[in-house]
């Protein structure tokens, strides 16, 4: 018996089971109860059954029961509520007197379904076609099992709970039910309570109905009394009961209990902010009202969205309920990207072509493209696109990073272009197969007949899975008050800096408003994609001697200089930290014949020439051949002429303000000496600036730690620079011996059969790549005490890594900007774990 001192708990009797007995204790007016707990249910799946006379003594001579699940997590699910157990020809006719004919042929009618279909597991289309209510309905109903079974209803109640409770714990012992909740995250051996409790009548004489009630709306999370009351019904039939249900509060738009019935709602809502106080939860409660009576019979969570949970959590911790600490433990960081995104206006009227499945939220708007390297030449002119494909595959990576959407004919939640747009925050539509793709024609047909080229705008809407004609109206990332003052309690708690990876202004001011502590990594390669700066870069490849390169770079200078003005005055005088050239040359080089011809022209060179010179520098691993500092070291022009931008553009950007204090970085450094090489060069630019301005300025040094040489030589690095920061997205190529880019192939194999745990570039191998990072980590701080450390590479926005590399004694991590709120509160439930335990 649920009793306010039974000896009832999740862990024995499952979540639901434990929430009434929290009502009860509150005195509220819940039927009564008995917990059957995990073992009592698993011995009845093994056909052992507990004493039925004894389970049913507490509910009186003539029970009327309903039973209902019990998991330890209500999210684990379970079989379906069983009503009116105890409904029998002598009980119809007794009650038809009570309540009327037509409400007791109802409750019997719902029952002799429910138990045909759960319990002798008979076809639920069998009842499809009883048209009447009432005792006709009845009858058929009664008639219809007879015929299929063989066997009268059943009218002993013993015999009827006994079979209702076997059929539950037998759905629950089975193979899908097993691996439903599995995928939900339960323990194979999850077990499962019973709950029997006697049924309250939603119907019958006086006021009389169900509904549920809740005091905050599940999308927004704002305080608004929810749900729908639904007279003469049962269980939840309020929520499906369309244009009869009633509103709950007094409401313009129609009836309302509040109106129907003052007291029962008014002892409602009193009850439902008792609840919220004590359980110290925001609560749906189920309830019935039987001739006028409140019962309560249910209390679960409200269901809510991301947006919802943060303003719930701040709500409950601003009213004193929670502790400010418990609030910032409550959210799910990874939940955090679905309010990070923007979305369509709700407000807004828009043109649905279509729709697909919503695989990774937020919306954008732009002309489509059908191929990858479109969708590249698209943002090279600054222009936004949408990438339609068929379905998405690695080759397609550069274009969905050059896309604002992706949308994909085929594919599913997990498919390539629905896991990879949620990693990169691009909204993704997939498997929108009510649209003809055409790729050969180029266009897009909506299923009205109308046709879309490219070059046209669509928006998509990742969040609710529509395409739509034209541009939608947005509302920026939904970081209302609540959000801000939740995100201030998480930077209190977190004791690791965060910073972004931000290559252009749009990513620096993206950074800085979802309050990022600086750039941790600007990769300035992608500013020598730019149409304009892609023939200069093209000239100084094909440069034959030092003062040639020379020249054509002091073009390039004044773009890279406003490059980094602009990042400086976004980022206000906090840290940026700018990683000098990295990739091999030839990515800068077209790799067509029609590309080498265009080439030709515009360098006025012959065609045989720059063929000859593109196939001069093709490399047979150019991700292991000369990039990064080996460039810097062999061709030294383009790091002097980065090292001069930024040095001019700190003179600039501190007249404004703070002073700048930038941050060097050099990648895929493996020796001292290279680092010895490159400091004396930026060293010696930042002396003939000052002296030529006649400015002073400070300025740091670091190295990018990306191969495991330069990790395992971390101690000789050290004494040179002021900070390492780990490339961890190179570290585990190179670790690994493993191509970043080629991986795709065999990855899923590979975890498939448990030779990787996870792949190694979603998730830190933080026992191989992760020994690397402590070995560099305690030589180079042994070294150097005040050396900053950090992680640079995708794996900083993950709440695993950052876990890692603050146990290791990092300073900061950088990731994406629309990770960077992630990251905050990851860091900030990791001090309070270990503050709190
Ligand atoms: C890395 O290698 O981890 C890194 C951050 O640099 P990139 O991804 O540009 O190689
Ligand atoms: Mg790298």
């Amino acid at each position: 018996m649920v009793t306010a001192d039974a000896p009832i708990d999740a862990t024995t009797h499952g979540g639901r089971a434990k929430c009434l007995q929290r009502l009860v204790r509150l005195d509220l007016p819940v039927p009564r109860t008995v917990a059957l707990s995990f073992e009592a249910v698993r011995r009845i799946a093994g056909g052992e059954m507990p004493d039925m006379g004894a389970l049913l003594a507490p509910f009186g001579a003539a029970p009327l029961l309903c039973v209902r699940p019990s998991s330890e997590d209500p999210d684990w699910g379970g079989p379906g509520a069983v009503l009116n157990i105890g409904m029998n020809d002598a009980r119809y006719a007794v009650l038809s007197a009570q309540l009327g004919r037509a409400a007791a042929a109802a409750l019997y009618q719902r029952f002799v379904q429910a138990y045909a279909v759960h319990v002798a597991r008979l076809d639920p289309d069998m009842f499809e076609d009883i048209g009447e209510d009432g005792p006709e309905g009845l009858a058929e109903v009664l008639r219809a099992y007879e015929l299929e079974t063989e066997e009268p209803f059943p009218q002993e109640p013993q015999v009827q709970l006994a079979e209702v409770l076997r059929s539950m714990a037998r759905a629950w012992a089975g193979t899908t039910a097993r691996l439903l909740r599995q995928a939900k995250g339960a323990p194979a051996d999850a077990g499962l309570g019973l709950v029997v409790q006697a049924m309250a009548f939603g119907m019958g004489q006086g006021e009389c109905g169900s509904g549920v009630m809740q005091l905050v709306n599940s999308q927004t999370g704002l305080r608004q009394i929810t749900g729908r009351y639904l007279p003469q019904s049962q269980g939840r039939d309020a929520l499906q009961g369309g244009d009869a249900a009633l509103f709950l509060e007094r409401d313009a738009r129609g009836a309302s209990l509040e109106e129907r019935a003052p007291e029962a709602f008014a002892e409602l809502k009193q009850h439902a902010g008792l609840m919220r106080a004590r359980l110290r939860e925001e609560m749906q409660v189920e309830f019935t009202i039987e001739d006028g009576q409140v019962h309560i019979l249910d209390g679960v969570r409200v269901a809510r969205s991301a947006r919802a949970a943060v303003s719930i959590a701040v709500a409950l911790a601003e009213d004193g309920i929670i502790a400010r600490q418990e609030a910032l433990m409550r959210i799910d960081p990874r939940s955090l990207n679905e309010l990070l995104h923007r979305q369509i206006d709700p407000e807004e009227e828009c043109d649905i072509l279509a729709h697909g499945i919503a695989a990774s939220p937020g919306a954008a708007s732009g002309r489509i493209v059908f191929t990858a390297a479109d969708a590249q030449a698209s943002a090279a002119r600054g222009e936004p696109c949408v990438l339609v494909r068929r379905e998405t595959s690695p080759e397609d990576i550069r274009g969905m990073h050059a896309a604002v959407a992706v949308l994909t004919e085929r594919g599913g939640m997990t498919s390539h272009a629905a896991v990879i747009g949620r990693g990169m925050g691009l909204p993704c539509v997939v498997g929108a197969s009510d649209l003809t793709f055409d790729l050969r024609l180029r266009t897009l047909g909506a299923p009205d007949g109308r046709r879309f080229a490219e070059g046209d705008v669509i928006t998509i809407d990742g969040t609710n899975g529509a395409v739509i004609a034209g541009e939608a109206r947005m509302l920026e990332a939904a970081q209302g008050d609540a959000f801000q003052t939740f995100m201030a309690w998480a930077d209190a708690e977190r004791d690791i800096g965060v910073r972004a990876n931000a290559d252009t202004a749009a990513d620096a001011q993206t950074a800085r408003n979802f309050k990022a502590q600086g750039i941790g990594l600007c990769r300035t390669e992608h500013m020598f994609f730019e149409t304009d700066r892609l023939t200069v870069m093209r000239e100084m490849i094909f440069a034959d001697a030092s003062e040639d390169r020379r020249a054509v770079l002091e073009r390039l200078l004044p773009m890279q200089r406003e490059d980094f003005i602009a990042l400086f005055r976004i980022m206000q005088g906090q840290p940026v930290c700018i990683r000098l050239f990295d990739p091999p040359l030839h990515e800068f080089l077209p790799s067509d014949r029609a590309g080498h011809l265009e080439l030709a022209e515009a360098l006025d060179l012959p065609l045989s020439d720059v063929t000859r010179r593109v196939e001069a520098l093709g490399e047979y691993n150019p991700m292991l051949g000369m990039r990064g500092v080996r460039l810097g070291i062999t061709v030294p022009e383009i790091y002097d002429m980065q090292a001069r931008a930024i040095f001019e553009a700190t003179i600039e950007a501190s007249r404004e303000g703070d002073p700048v204090v930038p941050e060097i970085m050099i990648p895929l450094v493996s020796a001292k000496r290279e680092v010895e090489l490159v400091k004396t060069r930026v060293d010696a630019v930042a002396a003939q600036v000052r002296t030529q301005t006649g400015r002073d300025f400070a300025y740091r040094l670091g190295v990018m730690v990306e191969t495991p040489r330069a990790a395992l030589r971390a101690a000789e690095i050290a004494p040179h620079v002021s900070f390492l920061s780990f490339g961890t997205n190179d570290l585990t190529q190179m670790t690994y011996g493993l191509s970043r880019d080629d991986a795709g192939r065999f990855m899923s194999t590979y975890v498939q059969q448990g030779v990787f745990p996870e792949d190694p570039f979603h998730t830190l191998d933080t026992e191989g790549v992760g020994e690397l990072l402590q070995i560099a980590a305690e030589r180079g701080r042994a070294a150097r005490p005040d050396l900053v450390l950090s992680i640079c590479g995708e794996h900083g926005g993950s709440p695993e890594s950052i876990a890692f590399c603050r146990d290791a004694g990092f300073d900061y991590v950088s990731c994406s900007p629309f990770r960077v709120p992630v990251a905050r509160l990851a860091a900030a439930q990791l001090a309070l774990l270990e503050k709190h335990g």
